[in-house]
């Protein structure tokens, strides 16, 4: 005989979707680690940022970037259309409102890989719905074979942000969560747990109220 939870439907509780910050400095694993997570967990999107920085081999445009001119950059500025917006490494890099908007109202978690900057600006418009984490290199002779064997990068590009690798670390303190990342899966877990608890808080799941109404209400 096939027991009850196999004859009905999945129990959905409605929930507002989350602001997943993961900033680091270049070379501690982030980019490694927000892909994995975006395979692992289908209910998680990518914010994809605008930037005038030139695009690299292998970027696509839409996908990596929106690659605009400072022109245009200046324009998404003053029309409005930017969560946030820095200038990093000599480059202006911003965040798309509408997207992100579209995305947590549907209850989907967004994915943001920004830096200190970005993210103090989201803390202060839109802090309930963020979560952030700071992800540690484990030394800085790994962080600098790290940055090495990113081999389209000139090697002046490398040496300065050895240089701001140490000041980007320095924002630790203003993150919700740290994360060393000396083994990737061990990371991953934590990162997982994190996000796994932080959907459960009782204010980002919207639908509790009607839900517990209809329980004690015995429907
Ligand atoms: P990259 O040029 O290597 O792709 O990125 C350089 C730095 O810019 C990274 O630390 C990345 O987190 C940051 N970044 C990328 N997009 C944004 C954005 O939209 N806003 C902010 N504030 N930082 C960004």
């Amino acid at each position: 005989m096939p027991n009850a939870s196999s004859t009905r439907l999945p129990v959905r509780i409605d929930r507002r979707g989350l602001m997943f910050v993961l900033s680091s400095p270049s070379g501690a694993g982030k980019t490694t680690i927000s892909r994995a997570l975006l395979e692992r967990e289908p209910e998680l999107v990518m914010s994809v940022s605008a930037t005038t920085r030139p695009r690299r081999p292998g970027e696509v445009d839409g996908q990596d970037y929106f690659f605009v001119d400072p022109q245009n950059f200046n324009e998404m500025i003053n029309r409005r259309e930017l969560l946030e917006h820095a200038k990093v490494f000599g480059n202006y890099y911003g965040t798309p409102s509408r997207p992100v908007e579209q995305a947590l109202a549907a209850g989907k978690d967004v994915l943001f890989d920004i830096d200190w900057q970005g993210t103090q600006q989201i803390a202060q418009n839109a802090r309930d719905d963020l979560v952030s984490i700071f992800i540690l290199p484990p030394s800085v002779a790994e962080l600098e074979r790290r940055l090495n064997r990113r081999a389209s990068d000139p090697a002046d590009v490398v040496a300065a942000r050895m240089a701001k690798a140490s000041e980007e670390i320095s924002h630790w303190a203003e993150y919700d969560y740290i994360v060393l990342n000396d083994n990737l899966e061990a990371s991953l877990a934590g990162i997982s747990a994190i996000l796994a608890a932080e959907r459960l808080k009782r204010t980002r799941q919207t639908g509790l109220v009607d839900f517990v109404k209809r329980l004690r209400d015995g429907q």
